[in-house]
């Protein structure tokens, strides 16, 4: 069995949708920020919270958990730099509970959620892991101090692990049953989509003036399937323990400026937007790309989904849940 904590979110339930197909899978998540009807039915679930020790134990004791899956985390930079208590509480504090229990009932295997939020304003083009990590904000930050305590408890106790370092999630499940939604939505795609829609009567895009090639920032996006198919690698070269500990950026190499993402959207959908240029977002870094060479290397995993395949299975899901 293997626990998939926040698996009723975005990237959380597209994983179970896959894992389903190949273990017996127990979601734990609060619906805080996830939904009941995103979890796939053939999911055991548990309603509770990753930092009630007591919810883990019941958890732990009833059932034989092999390797636990985290996505259960906040994760909006604005939200973090005005509240940065929540996400310690949330993403460090409570993980490290979920940490203390496992230990406790000797389960060695971990899948942790990080970001391209941990690298900062990287001083390279395309990032690998072994940039320099300075986070720029506490979502960041909470994220960073996980991954070193997953080293110190890898050197103590044991623990196995692997941290997957996100770029920009997007897109949705092939068969438009779930996909992204958030409530505020602040991310890109969604919103473009959204306004296309006509649920939004404009897009802003934040900032002009970054040092790229129309002004506008780049980022990396990457299909929520693609991130689904690496963590089942991740999660099974931990189990057949090919792996012990490892770090991994999960990206697809190619960077598109937000004015070209509207573009695509455009094209895909065969509708006009209406944009209003405004100013930068705080912690906005212009550009981050991902070079996942090094898990393609050691775990055979690339992403295999591009742009338009990803606004495509945004927009089908947009359009049916309208
Ligand atoms: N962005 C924008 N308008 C929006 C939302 C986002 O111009 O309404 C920009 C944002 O400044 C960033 C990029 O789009 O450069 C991706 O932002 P998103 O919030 O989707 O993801 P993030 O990179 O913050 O994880």
């Amino acid at each position: 069995m293997i626990l998939v904590v926040g698996g009723a979110g975005y990237i959380g339930s597209h994983l179970v949708k896959e894992l389903v197909e190949l273990k017996d899978v127990l979601v734990l998540d609060n619906l805080s920020t996830g939904h009941r009807s995103a979890i796939d039915e053939r999911a055991l679930f548990v309603e509770g919270d990753l930092g009630n020790e007591a919810d883990l134990e019941k958890i732990f004791i009833e059932n034989k958990i092999e390797a636990v899956m985290h996505f259960a985390a906040n994760s909006l930079v604005g939200e973090s730099v005005v509240d940065p208590f929540k996400y310690y509480d949330n993403n460090v504090a409570a993980t490290l509970t979920l940490l203390k229990v496992m230990m406790k009932h000797d389960v060695k295997n971990f899948i942790f959620s990080s970001t391209a939020a941990t690298y900062g304003i990287p001083d390279v083009n395309v990032i690998t892991e072994k940039a320099s990590t300075n986070p720029i904000n506490p979502y960041g930050r909470s994220k960073l101090m996980i991954e070193h305590i997953l080293a110190d408890f890898h050197a103590a106790y044991g623990l196995h692990y692997v941290v997957l370092r996100y770029f920009n999630a997007a897109g949705a499940h092939h068969t438009a049953e779930i996909g992204e939604q958030h409530n505020p939505e602040t991310h890109l795609i969604p919103i473009i989509l959204e306004h296309l829609l006509g649920e939004r009567e404009k897009i802003s895009v934040f900032g002009t003036d970054y040092d790229t090639a129309d002004g506008t920032c780049i980022r990396d996006y990457i299909h929520v399937t693609d991130l689904a198919e690496a963590h089942i690698k991740a999660v099974d070269a931990l189990l057949v323990g090919t792996v012990q500990t490892a770090l991994y950026n999960l990206g697809n190499g190619k960077g598109y400026s937000v004015k070209e993402v509207i573009e695509t959207c455009e094209t895909v959908t065969g509708r006009k937007a209406t944009i209003e240029y405004t100013n930068r977002r705080p912690g906005d870094p212009a550009r981050l790309v991902a070079s996942s060479d090094k898990i393609y290397k050691e775990l055979g995993w690339k992403a295999s989904r591009g742009l338009t395949e990803i606004i495509d299975s945004a927009w089908k899901w947009h359009s049916k849940k309208k």
